[in-house]
């Protein structure tokens, strides 16, 4: 059994791992990757659609693997020039994609993929992906779920030919394969949100598959699927049986959040099959302890009570545990929340499969706020969203004239809403979220620094410059829970599943299992970027 690891090797995401079996073969999670991304491109400077697949493999962003790709994107003569890199090679055939959750960082480029191969999720992961993907900015590495296919053509007076949309061609859906539940448990409603959108025909989507994961494929051999607890709903880590063993994949998990009893749970599974390998992530493995989501709310309260103007609440709406919160701390100091379209569409798709998912039209104290757009007609999706929610839009006026009742869940891209708003000095904007990974977002921080000083808005758990270091002031910390377990619940997963062999991935500093599990009979084997562990 080989893995050869394409992606998540000494970087936070981007895991793409190929394991191959004899015959069979997967990939475990198929995402973009936001740090060699960063080193190339910015918002103005983007791989060319037009090119289709040259500037990412070009770029090391997808690995040259010739048969794996969607042929619309496959530009003539492409292959040709990878033949010399190192890691080009023919696949004749990928079975299937195992995908543990929603973040792109682990699902995005499923959108270059062949649309036959199928995707194993979880119910809510395929519909999350959906969801993100109907709300959100189209573009070729946009498209997990559906796409429409381009074709090599020219236009009129244009000697450079490019790939350009192709009408002729339907959209084309993905298949997605649900791996927790039979899609006959589906509700009517939720079937036809996958089928067909909200609202009629926009989207339509392939027919969910339930799969019989025991005796998966061919090859007779097993398949578990676990959920586990992360920062969006829906994730879980995968079991596959192979010819050596059991290999677990943990995708992104945490031990300290308002789920971990499924993590707990994974834990005691994972270690009942003996594994022979363990594919463990490790992104907060510097981390001794961890925020609880009991804490961000209890701090969060504390500073929010106190505030007499507006509250803006920046966390990421994904992460429904997050939004839960907030809306909790809106019910009990008297205000609405007021999330943004996208988030809501994304709550009214939570609620058909988790009906314990608030919704919208029944929470008072959740609204929708309506931004400033300069289109005539806005996205199919947003004119429904607002048609449906009307009683519960509110715009910025409406803020502006009720700031003590209000608490917008705004981020750094929606400041833009400030001058429309007009904050009362004395405003308070409460940061909930992780500190800047990369120069970019220190430069983001920068300007909401100034923002906010420009409308005399008081910023509380924000991250602050000091001796070139961005770090949130000791007395305003904990205000954000993270997704990822700390090094001392990492390990004790570890000895707790007890692998043979176990693969740090999602992880900046892999060494750190090397160290700590020295002498404890459990091999660590560092992967590289493009190699490969034979099992
Ligand atoms: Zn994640």
């Amino acid at each position: 059994m080989r893995l050869t690891f394409y992606g998540g090797v000494n970087e936070i995401g981007g895991n793409k791992i190929l394991l191959e079996d004899g015959e069979r073969r997967l990939f475990l999670d198929f995402g973009f990757p936001y740090k060699r991304h960063k080193l190339f491109y910015e918002e103005y400077l983007k791989p060319r659609p037009g090119a289709g697949l040259l500037d990412p493999l070009t770029m090391g962003l997808l690995p040259p693997l010739a048969g794996l790709y969607r042929d619309d994107l496959v530009t003539p003569g492409l292959w040709k020039q990878f033949e010399d890199f190192p890691l080009y090679r023919e696949l004749e055939r990928v079975d299937d994609v195992l995908l543990t959750h929603a973040h792109l960082d682990h699902s995005g480029y499923i959108s270059f993929l062949k649309p036959d191969i199928p995707v194993y999720s979880t119910a809510v992961t395929a519909f999350i992906a959906k969801a993100m993907q109907d709300s959100g900015k189209s573009g070729f590495d946009q498209s997990v779920c559906y796409f429409n296919p381009v074709a090599w053509d020219c236009p009129d007076g244009w000697k450079q030919p490019a790939l350009v949309s192709d009408s002729r061609t339907p959209r084309q859906q993905r298949q997605f394969c649900i791996a927790d539940r039979a899609p006959e448990n589906l509700s009517a409603d939720a079937i036809q949100f996958w089928t067909s959108g909200f609202w009629g025909k926009t989207a339509r989507q392939k027919e969910l598959v339930s799969c019989p994961l025991k005796d998966h494929g061919s090859s007779g051999f097993g398949l578990l699927c676990f959920p586990v607890d992360h920062s969006i709903p829906g994730a879980c880590a995968w079991g596959i049986e192979t010819v050596s063993g059991w290999v677990i994949y943990s995708g992104d998990l945490r031990l300290h959040g308002k789920h971990s009893g499924l993590t707990r749970k994974f834990i005691e599974e994972a270690a009942k099959l003996r594994p022979r390998a363990l594919i463990l992530e490790g992104t907060n493995v510097g981390r001794d302890t961890n925020v609880t989501e009991r804490e961000v709310y209890d701090n969060a309260l504390k500073v929010i009570s106190r505030a007499k103007g507006l509250v803006i609440a920046d966390f990421s709406a994904r992460d429904v545990d997050r939004l839960l919160t907030f809306l909790q701390i809106a019910k009990d100091t008297g205000r609405k929340l007021a999330i943004m379209p996208k988030d809501a569409y994304l709550l009214k798709t939570m609620h058909l499969l988790e009906p314990e998912t608030p919704e919208i039209a029944q929470e008072s104290s959740l609204v929708v706020y309506q931004d400033t757009i300069a289109s005539k007609s806005p996205a199919i999706w947003m004119r429904n969203l607002c048609k449906e929610y009307e009683s519960k839009i509110v715009l910025a006026e409406d803020v502006r004239s009720a700031q003590d009742k209000l608490m917008p869940s705004f981020s750094f891209m929606d400041i833009n809403e400030l001058p429309s708003i007009r904050p009362k000095p004395g405003s308070l904007y409460v940061f909930s979220s992780s500190e800047p990974h990369d120069e970019e977002q220190e430069i983001d921080f920068r300007r909401l620094h100034e923002w906010l000083k420009h409308f005399g808005i008081k910023g509380f758990g924000l991250p602050v410059e000091k001796n070139g270091e961005w770090k949130i002031p000791e007395e305003e910390k904990g205000l954000h829970a993270s997704g990822h377990a700390c090094g001392p619940d990492l390990l004790s997963v570890v000895h707790s599943i007890r692998p043979e062999i176990m693969i740090p991935v999602h992880s900046e500093k892999p060494e750190f299992y090397v160290d700590k599990l020295k002498g404890s009979g459990i091999e660590v084997r560092v992967p590289e970027a493009g190699g490969v562990v034979e099992v």
